[in-house]
């Protein structure tokens, strides 16, 4: 018994060292990916639900590695966030996104997500503001999403940041509404435009009456508080029906494509007529 336990716990502390490896990877392969451009922004579609018409894109980042090709963010995020390479990240993020979508039609619009790591940054909305003006894509088609998790640790400052966003006409979402770090009390703390309704609700509503519940409440809280819902994670056609009759505003999810790169983007809008 005694040799089983040594054996389980040299086990498990080698297990853990190659978890420790992999996140020092991860780390110190960001350090370089970021200035040399490998963090690339992927776009995911946003449809008018009452219309079928595309509205814009949700910006997503994707590591672009070039041995191990396409990382997906939950991989990097994370490591970025501990290490403070997140507001490095987030604008190289948005800067590129920016200059691909600026001369997309004007009726597109672009939501960007930021970490609530990012604001703890006081000048945050300046340096959001600088790109804009540097790239030249207007104020009036970015949304900010973002999620809770640490905003209340400095609300005045976070109110503050945001103050400053929709002054420009930016205009805010509150992200994966429903879940546990996004809530009631967020949506009096800033002045939000939109909610997100989380994909672990809208997946399940026509399987499980009970998400169908929750999504049909969130719509019309959005609804009484003149807040336009955004349904992320459809998948199926009937899905998107039954949003559609529950009054959710635009959609996003595999239905109507994958997140994609900038060119493929240019492709179809192209293909539409949107360029
Ligand atoms: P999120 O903001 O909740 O983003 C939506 C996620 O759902 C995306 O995953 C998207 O690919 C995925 N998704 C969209 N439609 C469907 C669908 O129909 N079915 C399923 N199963 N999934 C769908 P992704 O790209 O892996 O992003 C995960 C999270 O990473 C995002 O969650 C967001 O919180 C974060 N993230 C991505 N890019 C950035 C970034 O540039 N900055 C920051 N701070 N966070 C980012
Ligand atoms: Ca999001
Ligand atoms: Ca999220
Ligand atoms: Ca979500």
């Amino acid at each position: 018994a005694k040799t089983a336990g040594r054996n389980r716990f040299a086990w498990f502390d080698r297990s853990m060292e190659h978890a420790l490896q992999a996140r020092n990877e991860v780390e110190s392969g960001l350090r370089d990916a970021i200035p040399q451009q490998q963090i690339v922004p992927y776009f995911e579609q946003q449809v008018d639900l009452a219309t079928g018409q595309l509205s814009g894109f949700e910006v997503l980042a994707r590591w672009e590695h070039p041995l191990r090709g396409l990382i997906g963010p939950e991989a990097f995020i994370p490591v970025a966030e501990e290490t403070g390479m997140i507001a490095d990240l987030s604008l190289s993020i948005i800067r590129q996104a920016f200059l691909a979508a600026r001369d997309w039609h004007p009726s597109l619009t672009l939501s960007v997500n930021i970490s609530p790591w990012q604001l703890k940054d006081a000048w945050l909305a300046q340096k959001i503001i600088k790109v804009l003006t540097e790239t030249g894509f207007p104020a009036s088609r970015l949304e900010v999403e973002i999620t809770e998790s640490s905003l209340f640790d400095n609300l005045a400052l976070a109110q503050s940041i945001v103050g400053s966003l929709k002054n420009q006409g930016i205009r805010l979402a509150l992200d994966d509404f429903g879940t546990g770090y996004s809530s009631l009390a967020h949506l009096r703390a800033l002045p939000f435009d939109r909610i997100k309704i989380d994909k672990s609700f809208v997946t399940s509503i026509c399987e499980n009456p009970e998400s169908a519940a929750i999504v049909t409440a969130i719509a019309k809280l959005g609804d009484s508080l003149n807040l336009p819902t955004t349904a992320e994670g459809i998948e199926d056609a009937d899905t998107e029906e039954r949003l559609r009759g529950i009054g959710c505003a635009k959609g996003q999810g595999y239905l109507y494509g994958r997140p994609m790169s900038a060119a493929k983007v240019r492709q179809l809008l192209a293909e539409r007529g949107l360029l």
